[in-house]
């Protein structure tokens, strides 16, 4: 379907109240769990707009959410409420991945407006460096290049990659990866030391993270170097390391999981099982229910593209 003939759809079905009905019942027993990346500190979201959006647009969500009606939960809370069949109407969960310093700068002051809590699932080995992670800069200055040979965010990746590979077989330090962003920069007329000051693709430092913990933040888990190992130990380890930074910020053991990229499989689960994990999101877009495998609960991943009738369409179950 167009979006156009999409949109036009919507727009009948919320006139004849469809989305109002289908929020007193459809959606009654179920949970709608919101996932977001990052917050523009630029222009991120001209590059990347499926996973930055302006602070404008992420404050208009939640002044929707809130006009609606929503009931904004924390995550741990939601997760229980669902498998008993206690969820309120209108449940909402807000998720943010990653851990960005945007989201301290950003999204967090404009849910606090709101008194909304929220679940940042932290990928914490770059939060001791505070420096930015190499392939998102790296793929952030070829799109800011210009160059026709990078305006196909597929030929983007690719160079990526060989940046990457490049990096690992060299066995090059965190540091040494940022001197390779900069010559790029450099080579590209882009002034390096003032990206740095605005800390773009920098994760919140320890300090940051506990002091949004403090703000009806709970955060949780999505492995250490954002990755998932298809090896047993390995995996596990992720989740461990992960897991002691995070209780170090906050003083609490994680217990809520993400998967770094929404990559999932089957062999997972047992190994999340393992290690206590209560719920794992992925990036399925869907309405979470009581008969799915709460390892496996999908989300509505919020853009740029995303109308506010789709947004509404979402949070009403209407399909
Ligand atoms: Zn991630």
């Amino acid at each position: 379907m167009s979006n156009t003939l999409k949109q036009a759809v919507l727009k009948a079905l919320r006139a004849t109240g469809v989305f109002a009905a289908s929020t007193r019942f459809r959606r009654r027993d179920k949970l709608v769990i919101l996932c977001y990346h990052g917050i523009s500190l630029r222009d991120e979201h001209l590059w990347e707009g499926g996973l930055y959006m302006p602070i404008e647009l992420f404050r208009q969500r939640m002044a929707f959410l809130h006009a609606w009606g929503a009931n904004v939960l924390p995550l741990s809370e939601a997760v229980v409420r669902l498998r008993e069949n206690t969820l309120p109407p209108k449940s909402v969960v807000i998720t943010f991945d990653d851990g960005f310093y945007d989201f301290y700068l950003k999204a967090l002051p404009a849910m606090r407006e709101f008194d909304f809590p929220s679940t940042l699932y932290l990928t914490t080995w770059y939060t001791k460096h505070k420096l930015p992670v190499f392939t998102l800069m790296v793929k952030y200055l070829l799109w800011k290049s210009g160059k026709p040979e990078f305006a196909d965010p597929e030929a983007r990746e690719h160079a990526v990659a060989r940046y990457a590979e490049q990096a690992d077989s060299e066995h090059l330090t965190p540091e040494q990866c940022d001197q390779v962003s900069r010559q790029l920069a450099e080579r590209i007329g882009i002034d390096y030391d003032s990206i740095l000051e605005d800390r773009l693709f920098q994760l919140m430092t320890p300090e940051e993270a506990a002091v949004a913990a403090k703000s009806k933040v709970d955060i949780q888990l999505h492995t250490h170097r954002h990755r998932t190992p298809h090896d047993r130990d390995l995996f596990v380890r992720e989740i461990h390391d992960n897991a002691k930074f995070v209780e170090a910020i906050t003083g609490l053991a994680p217990q809520h999981f993400c998967y770094p990229s929404g990559v999932t499989s089957p062999e997972f689960l047992p190994w999340l099982r393992q290690c206590g994990i209560q719920s794992a999101t992925t990036c399925e877009h869907g309405v979470a229910t009581r008969d799915d495998d709460p390892l496996l609960l999908p989300r509505y991943l919020d853009g740029c593209a995303v109308t506010e009738l789709d947004f509404e369409s979402w949070l009403s179950g209407v399909r």
